[in-house]
């Protein structure tokens, strides 16, 4: 059964400063009694208010989108994706990790200013109606029986990064590559003994450049003639505003990461020699999966890559 998805009044029940770049905000509710989590990367859209206006009346249903569509410029509240960095369903409490970017955006606006107390509202899966029924929603990484997993990323795929990280069998092997932009904005994360964790500084570098080269070393020292295994991909966009998506059918050197969303999942059940799920600002996103796929010939099929955001771009 399809997901169904809802608009979920909630408030801020506190605000943490967990390093000079990222700020945990954690929102609560009794609505969040019918939120369905799925923990890994699991995406949720955050509804923005607005100056003067607050947040425009939305139906919590399914509706909410054409109804969201169909309000006037001036009353339309910003939509931006985010990750759920934790759900603790007992206390209805969801936690998610805001990049704080400055005041180019009005995500990065609001978080800077957030008070507790504050309103808030984000869209996302509620509980399946039937417990047969599993809960599902918007998460992307599917490793399969991969040998070895590659998760590569900058600040604002660690919030994804540590959540599948804490989620890992116990016995998986791999690397993981998080860019962030200061040694200070390191996180506490746990892992797999077989799971090397990397966290790079840029410490003013150009973005992504940093972990761009140590993406490299390792394919050219672990992954080096790694074999490609079959499967059929297949394409997710993590915005229901968005434009096209690129994916099957579609060179990646044609894909304009200024116009479409650079996206591409493959599918999950094979056993793989080796899973990449690379996620961040989309120029570089691009850069590393072209490496990966045509510089190292990697199958493109174990290769997952999600443009998270695009520099001089606002989401929508
Ligand atoms: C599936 C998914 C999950 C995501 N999870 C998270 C998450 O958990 N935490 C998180 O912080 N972000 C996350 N993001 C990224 C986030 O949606 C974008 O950074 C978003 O653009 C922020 O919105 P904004 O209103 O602050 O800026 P926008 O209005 O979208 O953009 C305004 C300007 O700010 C720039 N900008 C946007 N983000 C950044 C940034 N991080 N650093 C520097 N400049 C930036 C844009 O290029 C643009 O020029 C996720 C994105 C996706 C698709």
């Amino acid at each position: 059964m399809a997901t169904r998805y809802r608009v979920f009044s909630v408030r801020v029940a506190a605000v943490t400063s967990l390093t000079p770049h990222f700020v945990r905000v954690t929102l609560t509710g009794d609505a969040l009694a019918d939120f369905s989590s799925v923990g890994l990367d699991q995406r949720i859209k955050v509804v923005l208010p607005l100056d003067g206006v607050g947040f425009s009346e939305l139906p919590e249903d399914e509706d909410w989108y054409a109804a969201w569509r169909a309000l006037p410029d001036a009353e339309r509240n910003p939509l931006r994706t985010y990750t759920v960095r934790s759900f603790r369903p007992d206390a209805r409490e969801l936690d998610i990790d805001f990049v704080a970017h400055g005041d180019a955006g009005p995500a990065s606006r609001w978080v800077s200013s957030c008070r507790v107390g504050d309103e808030l509202r984000i869209v996302g899966p509620r509980v399946p109606e039937s417990p047969e029924d599993l809960p599902t929603g918007a998460a992307e990484f599917a490793p399969g029986h991969a040998s070895r997993i590659l998760l590569a990323g900058d600040e604002t795929a660690a919030p994804a990064i540590c959540a599948i990280l804490e989620a890992l069998d116990v016995s998986t092997v791999g690397h993981v590559f998080i860019e962030v932009p200061t040694d200070a904005d390191r996180l506490p994360v746990s892992a797999p003994a077989g799971v090397e964790v990397r966290w790079i500084a840029r410490n003013g570098a150009t973005h992504g450049v940093r972990m761009t080269d140590q993406v490299h070393a390792w394919a050219s020292t672990v992954v080096a003639g790694a074999a490609s295994v079959a499967g059929s991909p297949s394409v997710g966009s993590p915005s229901v505003a968005a434009g096209p998506a690129c994916g099957d059918g579609v060179e990646l050197a044609d894909v304009d990461v200024d116009e479409q969303v650079l996206w591409d999942v493959p599918a999950t059940e094979e056993s793989r020699p080796v899973y990449a799920w690379i996620a961040g600002e989309a120029g570089c996103v691009k850069e590393l999966r072209r490496h990966l796929v045509r510089g190292v010939g990697i199958d493109r099929k174990q290769v997952a890559f999600m443009g998270y955001w695009r520099h001089g771009k606002a989401e929508n």
